[in-house]
């Protein structure tokens, strides 16, 4: 079966691994604060905190930015359910933006109309989480524009967005957020088998999520609430988690980095040639807004279904039938049974649930080879003829 995604690991990350298996720390240690500088490097963010998973990291960057119970938070309704859970997690109330039937990604027309809407209701969310769906940035320099007059705070979940640009700038910088999120899972694009981070330009946002990380106990004096008692000291002063991640996966984590620009070479590489391929077959392509590059994580097509005499699911399943590990991205948040018993409705985003009807993600990573692209293509091409 081709997959939908792979990680790409090679020699230099294996020893990379072995290295830090035969030396002193295992747990986090200086290997996570190297991996962290290298983040900040290639995104130009001010700090980085490394933690285990991107959900992690949603969850700590919500807390640090003061979401509590009572207050709204909202993000797009096609994403992994993570985006939406943190919220959840700190008590909040979670709601959606529908997305732009264009990019995918969440529609400032709703947004714009949704804010107009809450401030009326006196519910304006405290955080709002875009998703940069696939890789491509979301429209940040207009939610940002939006967040100065309705006073919400943004954390951009790039999962799928490291290496990408917007504005010539990385995503990471945080221009336009408080914070941004990746994550290393192995599907995405560069792995630490599990982990993710939270970047920020705002020190104090850094310094809480980084509490927040270790049980919410530090040794720095500076934020002892009494002087300490000597050099094995510490005190909690708030309430934490285990959320650290350790020097293994930061290892495998530089060596990835280091070639972050060439898997996402190869990425933009394949994307193009889907693109030129599969022109005039009756689905869309991945529409790219003038002023991203995107990481090319997910290729997503649309299919026209009023041209095609088959389902969304038999064409799935003939691709499946073909060893094509195709995927769909994202069932709609608020579909989720846990998300209908808060009171959701189908029904209630309708961009999101006709995109989820007609979307297929077809397999891309950077060990596709061009051949099993081809039967990938020949594949679509027969089925849709
Ligand atoms: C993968 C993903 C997450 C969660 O990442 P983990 O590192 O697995 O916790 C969150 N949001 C989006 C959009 C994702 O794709």
């Amino acid at each position: 079966m081709i997959p939908y995604g792979r990680q790409e690991i090679n020699q230099e990350d294996i020893d990379s691994i072995i290295k830090v298996l035969k030396s002193d720390f295992l747990t986090q240690g200086p290997t996570v604060e190297n991996f962290e500088s290298k983040v900040i490097n290639n995104t130009n963010s001010k700090y980085a905190i490394a933690l285990n998973s991107a959900t992690s990291a949603l969850h700590l960057s919500c807390l640090a930015l003061g979401l509590k119970k009572g207050d709204w938070l909202w993000t797009s309704p096609i994403s992994f359910v993570a985006s939406a859970n943190c919220g959840i997690y700190c008590g909040a109330f979670v709601d959606f933006v529908d997305i732009d039937p264009k990019t995918y990604n969440l529609s400032i027309r709703s947004l714009e109309a949704k804010l107009e809407l809450a401030k009326k209701n006196n519910s304006l969310p405290k955080i709002i989480i875009p998703v940069h769906l696939s890789g491509q940035s979301c429209e940040m320099k207009e939610i940002y524009e939006l967040s100065k007059i309705y006073g919400f705070k943004i954390i951009e979940d790039a999962s799928h967005a490291i290496g990408g640009f917007y504005y010539n700038k990385p995503i990471g910088c945080c221009e336009f957020s408080d914070v941004t999120v990746f994550s290393f899972h192995p599907v995405k694009l560069i792995t630490t088998a599990e982990g993710g981070m939270s970047l920020t330009n705002d020190e104090d946002v850094a310094n809480k999520i980084r509490l927040l990380r270790s049980h919410g106990i530090t040794r720095n004096p500076k934020f002892m609430t009494s002087s300490t008692h000597g050099d094995w000291y510490y005190q909690q002063i708030t309430l934490g988690y285990n959320y650290r991640m350790n020097d293994i996966q930061a290892a495998l984590g530089i060596s990835q980095l280091s070639r972050l620009k060439s898997f996402i070479k190869r990425r933009r590489f394949l994307s193009k040639r889907y693109d030129k391929n599969l022109d005039g077959l009756p689905l869309t392509i991945p529409w790219q807004h003038s002023q991203t590059e995107s990481a090319r994580h997910l290729y997503i097509i649309r299919l026209n279904l009023k041209a095609i005499k088959l389902s969304r699911k038999e064409i799935y399943n003939l691709l499946k039938k073909e060893e094509i590990g195709v995927n769909i991205h994202y069932i709609p948040i608020h579909t989720q049974p846990y998300y209908i018993k808060l009171g959701f409705k189908n029904g209630q985003y309708p961009e999101a649930e006709k995109y989820y009807k007609e979307a297929i993600s077809l397999p891309l990573y950077p060990g596709l080879t061009e051949k099993n692209q081809n039967h990938i293509i020949n594949t679509l091409k027969k089925i849709l003829k």
